[in-house]
């Protein structure tokens, strides 16, 4: 039974309906009894599983990414190396690992977390003990001097707004109630201007989705990387300018309906690839776009991959291979999941990326 739902039902009666993304936003950090908060979303055990805890090659690759790329900046003696939304530490820790003998990175690299669950900064306290992180409350708040930063299936999570296209506006997709039960509806026309840009390319009966603290926190990492050097390799499942309704929720590796026992499931959308890039992009950085599986490849998976494999038999070869396979296909997440990746103005490419863009 979900704790939740009379306290959303409560601010309902006394309020109104609520936008989706204050919902969203209730159902995954509430305090008490948001989603994050309570419990450890992931594994086979969890609600879904992430690339970090399929395999550990995604985090090796994510790190030699990064590690190169501290190298083309002439390798700066101090720099923050930061994660946002590390789940359990295991992305960070293959990073860090696979890092260990890239001569003063480990030196230099001062780990910094961003993190909004107590319950997760504690088993990343755990995970990553022999690096001393530091934790942060939000993208805003990370230090001054050169950044490189990481962060896989964080932005999908953050809370969206949804709105449908009527005519010269938007109607914006709320959520009701109607007697004990939550159901959504749709305010009356307005408009909004960072919705401006999508009003070229819809129709009326047309879903967009905008994420309101995205841009904010890009422009915050962006302007770090652009006054102090840097990079950031942004993971997620998405697209670009994408279209329609993407809000989702996920229960026991199961697809469920994101208004039925809120706190209990994960909820997510589709992240706007292209919304975080036009903000790296207002702050004078380059941007470089891809999908997954082509990155991975790109930086030697492979090779990776069949090293690992010399040493395996049986199941676990299998389990090797398969996850390579799930890291990498089009069938699976090879397609679906995008890398973005951001860097100062005239500084060398990233790896892993073949098309350019600025
Ligand atoms: N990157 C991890 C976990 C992804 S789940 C992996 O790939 O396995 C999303 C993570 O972001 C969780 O750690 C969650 O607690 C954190 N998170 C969600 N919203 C957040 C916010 N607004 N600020 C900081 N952390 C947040």
């Amino acid at each position: 039974m979900s704790a939740l739902k009379p306290l959303i039902l409560a601010q309902i009666a006394a309020h109104g309906p609520m936008r989706l993304s204050d919902y969203m936003a209730l159902c995954l950090l509430h305090p008490q009894h948001g989603y994050y908060t309570t419990r450890p979303p992931f594994g086979t055990a969890g609600d879904f599983i992430t690339a970090p805890e399929i395999s550990q090659m995604f985090g090796e690759m994510l790190g030699l990414c990064l590690a190169q790329s501290w190298l083309d900046s002439g390798a700066p003696p101090a720099f923050t190396l930061a994660e946002l939304g590390p789940g359990r530490g295991t992305l960070m820790a293959d990073v860090l690992r696979a890092t260990a003998k890239v001569a003063g990175f480990h030196a230099a690299a001062r780990v910094c977390l961003v993190e909004a669950s107590p319950a997760l900064r504690s088993v990343q306290a755990q995970t990553l003990a022999a690096y001393a992180p530091r934790w942060l409350d939000s993208a805003e708040d990370l230090p001054e001097g050169p950044l490189f930063l990481l962060a896989n299936e964080f932005f999908d999570a953050l809370p969206i707004r949804q709105f449908r296209r009527t005519g010269a506006g938007w109607a914006e997709v709320m959520v009701g109630a109607l007697g004990d039960d939550l159901v959504f509806g749709k305010s009356a026309p307005l408009s909004l201007p960072a919705l401006d840009s999508r009003l070229l390319e819809t129709k009326a009966g047309d879903v967009v989705e905008y994420c309101p603290a995205a841009a904010p926190m890009i422009t915050a990492i962006s302007q770090r990387i652009a006054a102090f050097g840097g990079a950031a390799l942004i993971v997620d499942y998405g697209g670009w300018n994408g279209l329609g309704d993407t809000f989702q929720a996920l229960r026991h590796h199961s697809y469920a309906n994101p208004l039925e026992a809120p706190g209990m499931a994960d909820l997510t959308a589709h992240v706007d690839f292209a919304a975080l890039a036009h903000a790296a992009a207002s702050q004078n950085l380059q941007t470089q776009f891809t999908a997954q599986g082509p990155f991975l490849q790109a930086l030697g998976i492979e090779a990776r991959a069949t090293r690992l494999a010399a040493s395996l038999t049986g199941p676990a070869l299998s389990a090797h291979l398969a996850a390579k396979q799930r890291l990498t296909s089009p069938a699976e997440m090879g397609q679906l999941f995008k890398v973005l990746g951001l860097t100062p103005a005239g500084a060398p490419p990233l790896a892993g990326f073949n098309l350019a863009m600025t």
